[in-house]
């Protein structure tokens, strides 16, 4: 079916195989490689000519289905499917950046970027300074004659810091420089950063577009030509998603956006019973009036998204105390996943940090990120309650 540019409709509707079984549900095409019809066909097809698939390194039909409708909800031409979203943040910089260039990027980005922008790219020549997320005048002031890509995360991982898309779209573009942008956090149902001006749009389909825990992926999307540099650079590098992993994230796609409306009604619910709760210092979720970002977070977010992060009074200790007491929400360090989830990053994800690297993105000691999920409402607040009442 062509695209009916509706978000539901496309996320469901678009297909791109259907075998003579005529299947409702799509087969999983779980294997190396396909077969030539003759050595003039295995010629042709290598040489670009010819429809469909020759090995699933480069193309598989359920991965190109995710891609597909990925594509389409993301307003884009073309895109390339990963085995994780790491592999997509690296590869998505290793195909444009070449030695000597330089990147800017949001101090608050995910932690592994963190490591890759600081500790991976500058084994090759490749330099980055970070800017204030908040602070739009650092982007120009940040470029230098070698500066070819911005990256970003918004909202970001944990600290839900926002990036004001259309100002360092307008900034990219008057200076020619790439825009890439880590969209996970928000998925395409509630913001779509092509319409800003990203050139390249990142993410990590682990976290709600796989939406139930159970398998890595990620992508990088963008127009014909740039995509045709990614396609070079994982074609022979193979970080590629797997075909059983491409049709589990194509089935998620079709309740992406019900499952975010959901995610979100829990979430600000949430965020609105501890906004004044005498054990938590701060209450931070970007729908929240109190979010120092809350008008552009209206402005380009159509939903405040599933995560919420909490400092509960007491620090380190405290945070920590705080995990112990929960009932029924799992710990662990994923999100976006239908079970709620509290992760303490100071203790996990983010210990690899200096304590001045934490401050500078918000992670205080105490801080908790909440991955608010679609359990029955009242249960999720209750847990929360019950485990801030034992501090
Ligand atoms: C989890 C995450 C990643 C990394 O994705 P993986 O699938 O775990 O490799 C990148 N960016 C953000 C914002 C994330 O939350």
């Amino acid at each position: 079916m062509s695209s009916s540019k509706h978000f539901e409709t496309d996320a469901i509707r678009l297909q791109t195989e259907r075998s003579p079984h005529r299947e409702h549900a799509v087969p999983i095409y779980m294997t190396s490689s396909f077969m030539f019809d003759s050595a003039e066909h295995a010629r042709d097809m290598f040489q670009g000519k010819g429809e469909g698939p020759i090995y699933s390194r480069y193309n598989n039909p359920n991965v190109d289905e995710f891609l597909g409708k990925l594509t389409r909800l993301e307003h884009v031409e073309d895109g390339i499917a990963t085995a994780s979203g790491m592999a997509a943040m690296f590869s998505s910089m290793a195909s444009f950046l070449e030695s000597g260039d330089h990147v800017v990027a949001s101090r608050a980005v995910f932690g592994s970027t963190h490591q890759i922008l600081t500790q991976i790219l500058p084994k090759w020549g490749i330099t980055s300074t970070y800017v204030d997320p908040a602070d739009n005048e650092a982007w120009e002031r940040s470029i230098t004659p070698n500066t070819k890509m911005f990256f970003l995360e918004t909202p970001s991982n944990p600290g839900l810091a926002l990036v004001d898309l259309a100002h360092v779209g307008r900034i990219a573009e008057a200076h020619n420089i790439l825009m890439n942008v880590d969209n996970c956090f928000a998925t395409p149902y509630i913001q779509t950063p092509a319409d800003y001006g990203a050139h390249i749009i990142t993410h990590s389909a682990t976290k709600f577009m796989d939406g139930q825990g159970r398998v890595l992926g990620g992508a990088i999307l963008g127009s014909a030509e740039h995509i045709e540099k990614v396609r070079f650079f994982t074609r022979h590098t193979g970080p590629t998603m797997s075909p059983f992993n491409g049709w589990v994230l194509s089935k998620s796609l079709e309740t992406l956006a019900v499952r975010l409306e959901r995610h979100a009604e829990n979430a600000l619910a949430l965020a609105s019973q501890l906004e004044h709760h005498p054990k938590i210092l701060q209450v931070r979720y970007p729908f929240l009036d109190s979010h120092p970002q809350h008008d552009l977070a209206k402005k380009q977010m159509r939903l405040g998204g599933g995560i919420v992060t909490i400092e509960v009074d007491g620090g380190l200790e405290a945070g920590m105390r705080f995990l112990n007491g929960l009932q029924m929400i799992s710990l662990s360090s994923n999100l976006g996943d239908t079970r709620s989830i509290a992760t303490h990053p100071t203790s996990t994800t983010h210990s690899k940090l200096t304590e001045d690297e934490r401050q500078a993105v918000g992670i205080t000691p105490g801080l908790v990120r909440l991955s608010v999920g679609l359990e029955t409402r009242e249960d999720i607040i209750a847990d929360v309650l019950t485990a801030l009442d034992k501090l």
